[in-house]
């Protein structure tokens, strides 16, 4: 069989051709799969308003060598809250690059899949800076990244303050006797430290009750934005667009 059924949620798209677009679909059977949407942009396209980024929906796609064609497709939640308010289109698609950097053609990611799904609703609702954090945390923990945070990532010696520093090439934080191990060291407070540490397991449903304000804000942003940059290898481009418009609203 070429065809094949999966539920999935656009994560990047891209014009092609005249009329069609290429698509990256993060689907829930599959990980990650590459699409051509054939004909989408023409103005009659029932696919038109359905191949979006962010759409969540169900796909039939047929086998190609190189690339799958969207053959049919029903969107079941277009998350068009997130087009509509700049901050929220920002960091979605900062969410979205992130999945299209850590989940692999083929491989399913089920979990991190229910957790994009859950993070998408609620970005439409809460402090979308906050969802970013944990959803950035929690996707570290679902792919075995999570920064070592319990104590001294080089020697175990506890972590007691007053100031922390994180290093993203040594994967965690480090004390006083092992800072000059680490040419990248970012100093947090002990808050920081402790934020980070409840991050890693925090329920995003409950991202209304999370009070991270100010410094707190600022450190665990560029803690979070260097690390996973390190672990992408590579720079994040959303990630930067995210920082311009921070600070043209005055936020750093
Ligand atoms: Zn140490």
């Amino acid at each position: 069989m070429k065809d094949y059924k999966t539920e999935g949620i656009i994560i990047r798209v891209r014009d092609y051709n005249e009329a069609d677009r290429l698509v990256t679909l993060f689907t829930r059977e599959r990980g990650k799969v590459q699409a051509i949407a054939k004909g989408c942009r023409k103005q009659k396209s029932r696919k038109r308003g359905i191949i979006q980024l962010f759409t969540y929906g169900d796909f039939v796609l047929y086998r190609g060598r190189s690339l799958d064609t969207i053959t049919q497709c029903e969107g079941k939640e277009s998350f068009s809250a997130l087009r509509e308010n700049l901050d929220r289109m920002a960091y979605g698609a900062y969410m979205a690059e992130l999945l299209d950097g850590f989940v692999t053609d083929g491989e399913p990611q089920e979990e991190l899949f229910f957790l994009t799904l859950a993070c998408y609703h609620i970005l439409t609702l809460e402090d979308p800076e906050l969802v970013a954090r944990v959803f950035e945390t929690r996707i570290m923990d679902l792919l075995g990244y999570r920064p070592h945070l319990d104590s001294c990532v080089n020697c175990g010696r506890v972590i007691d303050g007053p100031k922390a520093v994180f290093s993203s090439a040594m994967g965690g934080v480090l004390c006083d006797l092992c800072i000059h191990r680490a040419g990248d060291s970012i100093i947090c407070s002990m808050g920081t430290l402790n934020m980070l540490r409840q991050l890693s397991s925090w329920d995003i449903k409950r991202v209304r009750v999370l009070k991270i304000t100010g410094e707190i804000k600022r450190e665990i942003g560029e803690i979070l934005r260097t690390y996973i940059a390190q672990r992408l290898e590579k720079k994040i481009k959303s990630a930067e667009f995210l920082q311009s418009l921070a600070s043209v609203q005055g936020i750093v």
